[in-house]
């Protein structure tokens, strides 16, 4: 999986004005027995709406 880091730009699509790149503001990891769960706070650096994202990735 890419690494994330915070202040990183992603490429995503704004669900409020369809800008492609979203900023990274927040990650948390979450451990479950057989996966990691990364659930990433992104920010529009155009329109400031905040989003929350769920990526997994296997140990
Ligand atoms: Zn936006």
């Amino acid at each position: 999986m890419n690494q994330l880091a915070i202040g990183q730009l992603i490429q995503k699509r704004c669900t409020r004005c369809f800008h492609d790149e979203l900023k990274i503001i927040k990650i948390d990891s979450k451990e479950f027995s057989e996966k990691v769960a990364y659930v990433f706070w992104t920010q529009c650096p155009k329109c400031g709406n905040n989003d929350t994202n769920l990526t997994q990735a296997d140990r």
